[in-house]
Parts: structure tokens; sequence; C-alpha cells
């Protein structure tokens, strides 16, 4: 073992009370120690913090660390003082003396690590004030911000590839729990980090069991599962809405499981009261909207749950990756139906930004929906996604337990889509999914006496399925791109590949929608 070596492993026992690196990190800390420059693709609970802190530590300098969670910068600082390491944060949330007293301690070297907010970055009295101290090394924290097509994109770390153009000399190290090839790509164009080493551990996270189930009465479902499977647990419960957060967390706890909210449109104090609460109690069950959850560290989350759908693979992988963080067995558990699909849609057509951008978060969807739609393993598939090829099937996803029963949906797929033409062609009116199934199941309801649809030929062709098996086939077909779906009002379309099912006998494999889908055999908590 060299000397810097021996410093490392030194600090990570002394400091942070450590026996042994994990994975990969002791050579990230050794490569960064040594001044070389660092892109490290690790899951979410990995052990990215200690792939800078110690290089911070053992270099001479301050190692500066750019993160977008300011609302967790005092936390971490206050974690690190506690092990004794200095360390202050620079942020626009601070009163100007607090800042200009951080400030004296970087320049007079009193400070082992500095967090820093990337809108600091726009301004020159913070170069000025790098060139005043010594950096040690730049870490840049949440990396995949950089990315202006990933799905958390921050303007602001734009700004992050001066610092190699102005500081050739001090190492980068980048980290980030997004990993697509794409994301990382972009990640060392933009950053300039050419040069940089690769780090990429596994994206496997086998402790956690994926479900995924249709959507019937999510909060009843939601209910049933707590109470079922992980009764007194902690857990995170992710909502599209505020108003469906606060509804959600208010049902859970009428009926029994201490639940709290939260989302941005809760005061500070009640958002950092509660955040608190979960990090401290046990079994506490938060319901919130995807502000939640950047950078918490709280290992025994033993479930997420999702009640709607999330935009990405990439934001799914990071939520649920908030689960079992200390290796137990944990679930990541979600319901999905036709209205997400439809909602999603409505998202990206109103989207702000042009064609591209809406183009990327249409991909971005598609990719989501194959997950959710997929008769073979969930974490191959998910593993996939990330660039993890050769996977075997997992045993532990519900698909794995109780694999999806597909059948022959050619003949409804064809009297929906033709139901869909027949409107447009005969009408030059379009509809959405609730009302050409009413039409299909010959329902002669006000809406439908109005428009005097009970005339077509297509009514009541299709009461050989129920209504919940036609919102399958409606959402299968979507996910699928067999059909689209558009503006506020979700109206149903036909794509190109509708007319192969149409006119050309291309075959429609469905999967059977279950009424109630069957507990797993073997649950995460067995
Ligand atoms: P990430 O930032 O990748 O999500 P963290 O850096 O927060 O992950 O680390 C996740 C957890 O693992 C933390 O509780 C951390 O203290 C712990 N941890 C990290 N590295 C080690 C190690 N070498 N030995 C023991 N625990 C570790
Ligand atoms: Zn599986």
């Amino acid at each position: 073992m060299d000397a810097e070596s021996g410093a490392a492993q030194e600090v990570l026992r002394r400091v942070f009370g450590y026996d042994s690196f994990r994975g990969d990190q002791r050579e990230i800390v050794d490569h960064v120690v040594a001044g070389g420059d660092a892109l490290v693709l690790m899951p979410t609970g990995g052990g990215k913090s200690l792939c800078y802190q110690v290089p911070a530590l053992v270099r001479p300098g301050v190692g500066v660390v750019i993160s977008p969670l300011i609302a967790l910068m005092q936390n971490q600082v206050d974690a690190l003082s506690a092990l004794g390491v200095r360390a202050g944060f620079l942020n626009s949330t601070q009163f100007p003396d607090e800042r200009r007293t951080v400030e004296a301690q970087f320049v007079a070297g009193e400070l082992d690590l500095l967090y820093l907010a990337p809108e600091r970055l726009r301004l020159e009295s913070t170069a000025q004030l790098f060139d005043r101290g010594k950096v040690g090394l730049f870490a840049i924290d949440e990396a995949h911000c950089v990315s202006q097509w990933g799905h958390d994109f921050r303007p602001d770390y734009l700004a992050l590839s001066m610092l190699h153009e102005r500081w050739p000399d001090v190492p980068r190290i980048a980290l980030t729990a997004t990993a697509t090839a794409k994301t990382s790509d972009e990640i060392v164009q933009r950053l300039d980090l050419g040069s940089a080493r690769r780090f990429v551990a596994s994206f496997d996270r086998p402790n956690i069991q994926y479900r995924i189930e249709p959507k019937n009465k999510p909060d009843r479902q939601l209910l049933e599962f707590i109470r079922t499977e992980h009764a007194g647990d902690a857990g995170i419960v992710y909502c599209l809405s505020r108003n469906s957060v606060e509804k959600t967390a208010a049902f859970l706890t009428e009926n029994g499981v201490s639940a709290v909210p939260y989302h941005a449109g809760l005061d500070n104090r009640t958002r950092a009261e509660n955040q608190t609460r979960f990090l401290r109690e046990d079994g506490l069950v938060v319901v919130a909207t995807i502000a939640f959850g950047m950078g918490i560290d709280k290992p025994d989350v033993r479930f997420v749950a999702h009640l709607d759908l999330p935009k990405s693979v990439e934001g799914y992988y990071q939520e649920t990756g908030r689960a079992g963080r200390d290796g137990q067995p944990s679930t990541a558990w979600m319901v999905y139906g036709l209205n997400d699909v439809v909602q999603q849609r409505k998202m990206i057509d109103s989207s702000e930004g042009d064609a591209a951008h809406r183009r990327q978060l249409q991909l971005h969807l598609d990719a989501m929906l194959g997950l959710c739609e997929t008769v073979s393993c969930r974490r191959v598939q998910l593993l996939n996604y990330f660039g993890q090829h050769d996977q075997q099937p997992c045993g532990n996803c519900d698909t794995c337990l109780t694999p999806a029963e597909s059948w022959d949906g050619t003949v409804p797929a064809q009297k929906l889509l033709s139901t869909v033409l027949r409107l447009k062609r005969e009408r030059g009116q379009s509809f959405g999914a609730g009302h050409i199934i009413e039409i299909l199941l010959g329902k002669k309801n006000p809406k439908v006496l109005q428009h005097d649809h009970h005339e077509l030929t297509v009514f009541g062709i299709g009461t050989d399925l129920r209504d919940l098996e036609w919102r399958g086939v409606v959402r299968q077909l979507l996910a699928g791109g067999l059909l689209a779906v558009h503006g506020d009002y979700g109206v149903l379309t036909l794509t190109e590949a509708s007319n192969e099912v149409l006119f050309e006998g291309r075959q429609v494999l469905l999967r059977r929608e279950r009424e109630r889908p069957t507990k797993p055999a073997r649950t995460a908590k067995s």
C-alpha cells in the first residue's frame, strides 16, 4: 500500500469509522487523490459521498462540492461537523454575514469541504474566491443535472464547464445515479470529462422487489398493500399532484397508518418538520411529490409506492432506489392505469420547449410504459435500460413470481381502432377512451344518443369484453404505439402502426388484466 492509499484508509477509519471501502470506492478515491478526473455512475445508496469526501480530506486544499440539494446542505455540513470534518456551505438562503464567514474560512484554508449551490458559479466573485484560496478538488454531485434532455436539467449546471478551463490542474469528480449511456455521454461532453476515468457500478438492487399492478382504486389498493405487507414500516408514497398528496396522506391517517404530506406548496416549516419526523421516527409514511427524497439518506425505508406513473425510467429508478438502502428486503410497488398514459401525454403536449424536446419527453414516457407492460422480468428490463445486458430473470419481481398471461387481442384491437377510424371518417370526430368504450359496449347514454353514435355500425360490437378489459386494451395499444392520445380532452387518434393492425393483419398480443392481482408467492418480507 503506498502512502496516499494508506492515508485514505486511515481517513476512512479514523474520521468516518468504517473498516473498508465498498465496491469501487477505493479505486475511485485513489484515482482522485492522485489528481485524476473521474466520472462515477453508482446507484443511490451506493456510497458516492465518500468518493469525494475522503479525497478532499487527503488532498491539500479545500474540496468544493457543487450540489443542487440546497435544502440539505445544512444537514450535510452538520453531519460532517459531528465527525470532526471542517465543512461549510454557500447558497442563496444564507445571510450575507454568514456567507462572509464561510468565505473567510475558505480563504484561510480552515475548511476541508465547501458545499456550493450551482447558481453561485455564475458569479465572478465565486471565481475570485476560488483564486484567493486553494481548491483541492471539484466534486460535481447529481451530475446528470447538466443533461439538457434528461429528466432533471438545471441550467446553472452548464456553467460547470468553466471549472476545467479556469482551474485545469484541479481534479474533478462527477457523480450521478442516473446512468443511461446517453446521459453519461452528455455529462462527459458538457463537462469536458473526455479524459476522465469512468467508474460504473452495477445498478442492480437485489433486495428491492419490483411490482407494477393495474390501477383500480389506488387509495384502497395502497392501504391493502401497506396493511398486508408493510404494517408499521417506513415508506414513501409518490403522487403527481399536491392535491392527491394531501388526500392520500389524509386517507392513510384516517385508516390508521401514520402518514404526513410533503410537497412544494407546504410552508417551509411544515415541510422541514415532516422531513425531520420521517428521518427520526420509526414507521412513518411520507406521501410526497417528487420534490421529496433527493439526497435523503434513511436506510430503513421498506417500501416506495407510486400512485402515478413517473415520467421516465430514470425517475422511477431513482425514486424506488430510496427503498432498502440498508440492504434489507424492500418493495417498489406501483399502480398504473389508462389515465396515467392520457395524463402524461397531455403534459407532454402542453409542455414548453420545442418539438425536439417534446419528442424526448415522449421517448422517456415510452420507455416507462415499456417497463409497465413488459411480460418478462422487470429487473432485467430495468438493467437493460441502464446498459447492463445479459441478465437472468430475477425470480423476485411480480412478472417472475406470477408470470403474465398473454392473449391474442388482435380482434378487439381491430374493433377499437375501427371505431376510432369510423368516427373520424364518417363524422369527422375524435373522442376520448371512455366514450369509445361506451360505444363498443353498446351503452345508450346521453352523450351517445346526443351524437347518434348508437347508429354507427360498430355500436355494441364489443360486449364480449368488460369495461376494465377494454381499458386495458386501450392502455396497451397506447403503450405499444398502436394508438395515440392527444390534447386536453385525451382524444384517441390512429398511428401509422394502427393501419398495420387494421389492414395488414398485424397480430396484437396483450397481457391479461387481472381483476385482482394475485399477491406474489414470495414477498419482500418473507
Ligand atoms: P449515495 O450518495 O450514493 O446515495 P451515500 O454516500 O449517501 O450514497 O451512502 C449511502 C450509505 O452507505 C450511507 O449511510 C453511508 O454512510 C454508507 N456507506 C458508504 N460507504 C460505506 C463504506 N465503505 N462502509 C460502510 N458504509 C458505507
Ligand atoms: Zn424478475
